[in-house]
């Protein structure tokens, strides 16, 4: 590993990747919070020139500090940019500089500490908090919450309590280090991320994609030490955490391909695959990691993308609906995988598609956005359910955990009813 200093240095926007940006302002457009807020500071034009100027010296003041915390790391403007500017790669590592940089009160340092160093990364602790929010979902108390009006005396709190995911138990750290065999004859042996938080909340989710790969021939592999992949990490500026994440899952799967040659490392999540696929930007300074990081990246593939490279297994049954797909932005935007999900759609008999408008702009769940700037993200999530509304789907199918929970809210505050799911979750329909 480097030293401190080179870190210090690797940790914040690189001039060559600054200089890029020629300030057309061709991506303005594609900018929910330039959308929504019409200030040229909370545009990727804006808040590039703001990098720069940090960049020349000027102090990280408030001002910078929030104009980067609203961005939603979205990346849509990246594919509106004709000159190849790379704003994740900025956007994150202006929020690494900012944290190296940022003094926080007490009681926010702990939390932060609590949740992105402790929390994530310990399936103990995960399944206490996922034990006590099953707890609070079965025991009555969420519903009388709910129903009685308290949930709106907790003021901003209960906004957020709408947004929160539901326990699934069992939970899917059980099935972590364990192999499934494929239906029939083998034709791909593949590893799966089964994420951190979505053990808890996508634990059926995470059964579908299984029993998904295993119709289609693939042995499962997952890796025993696997760990949350550090994407809300790497979004939150605290990268030293992303480090120490990002090792154990490269040292996990290299293990796991060591024992016998993996075709793919599969994620269900896009938020996570998009970081995952670039483990290698952060050890960019670190000689023993760089060329694993490299072998890791070239087996990781998201679950959509495996599936429409390969020869589907189609012995499945209709599902006779009406399904519109909303691209998730790091699959879309980060990854540049917009037509897999929509092919795999197509494939299933009796499943009328229809495409929505703006389907690629975020639906402003972008991680713990919603969470952290909850009425902005509503705002956004409105103008989503518009497009929704017109579109007239019975389904809403999508490829990140995330997005579906942000759907599922904005489905019960302005939908028709519609069902939201994972891509794979459909294709699972059809197989059953
Ligand atoms: S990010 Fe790209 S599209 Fe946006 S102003 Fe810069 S060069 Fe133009
Ligand atoms: S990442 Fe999304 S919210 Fe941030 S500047 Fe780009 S388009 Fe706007």
């Amino acid at each position: 590993m480097g030293d401190s200093k080179t870190l210090e240095n690797i940790d914040k926007p690189q001039t060559v990747d600054l200089d890029r940006c020629v300030h057309c302002g061709l991506c303005l457009n594609a900018c929910p919070t330039y959308r929504e807020l019409g200030v040229e500071m909370d545009s990727p034009r804006g808040r590039i020139y703001q990098m720069v100027q940090v960049s020349q010296g000027q102090p990280i003041g408030d001002s910078y500090r929030e104009h980067i915390d609203l961005c939603l790391a979205c990346r849509g403007c990246e594919s509106a940019c004709p000159s190849g500017v790379n704003y994740g790669r900025l956007v994150e590592a202006a929020r690494a500089e900012i944290e190296n940089n940022t003094e926080r009160p007490w009681l926010s340092r702990t939390l932060r500490n609590f949740v992105f160093r402790k929390l994530l990364p310990s399936p103990t602790l995960l399944t206490a908090v996922g034990a006590a929010l099953y707890v609070y979902q079965v025991s009555g108390l969420q519903k009388l919450m709910r129903a009685s009006g308290m949930v709106r005396l907790l003021g901003p709190l209960g906004a957020r309590e709408a947004l929160a995911p539901s326990a699934q138990i069992p939970f899917f750290f059980r099935q972590i280090g364990q192999t499934y065999a494929p239906e029939g004859p083998r034709r791909f042996r593949v590893a799966m991320m089964a994420g951190c938080i979505a053990n808890i909340s996508f634990a059926r989710l995470n059964e579908a994609t299984v029993r998904v790969l295993r119709k289609n021939g693939c042995e499962v592999i997952i890796p025993a030490n696997q760990t949350c992949c550090g994407a809300l990490h790497v979004h939150a500026g605290i990268r030293d955490q992303a480090r120490i994440l990002a090792k154990q899952n490269i040292d996990a799967v290299l293990a796991a391909h060591a024992a016998g040659q993996i075709d793919a490392v599969i994620t269900n999540a896009a938020g996570c695959g998009s970081t995952l696929k670039e483990y290698d930007e952060l050890f960019e300074h670190d000689a023993e990691y760089l060329p694993k990081a490299k072998k890791f990246k070239s087996l990781m593939k998201d679950v959509t993308e495996f599936l429409a490279s390969i020869e589907l297994n189609r012995d499945m049954k209709p599902v006779d609906a009406i399904v519109t797909y909303q691209d998730s932005c790091h699959l879309a935007h980060g990854q540049k995988i917009r037509s897999a999900p929509r092919q795999l759609l197509r494939a299933i008999p009796g499943l009328k598609f229809k495409e929505m408008p703006l389907s690629d702009v975020c639906c402003g769940s972008a991680g713990i956005y919603n969470v952290l700037h909850t009425d902005l993200s509503m705002r956004i999530l409105e103008k989503k359910m518009e497009n929704v509304n017109r579109t007239q789907p019975q389904i809403i199918a999508t490829a990140n955990p995330g997005c579906m929970l942000q759907l599922e809210a904005g489905v019960r505050q302005w939908g028709k009813g519609e069902r939201v799911v994972h891509v794979v979750e459909l294709l699972d329909e059809a197989y059953t």
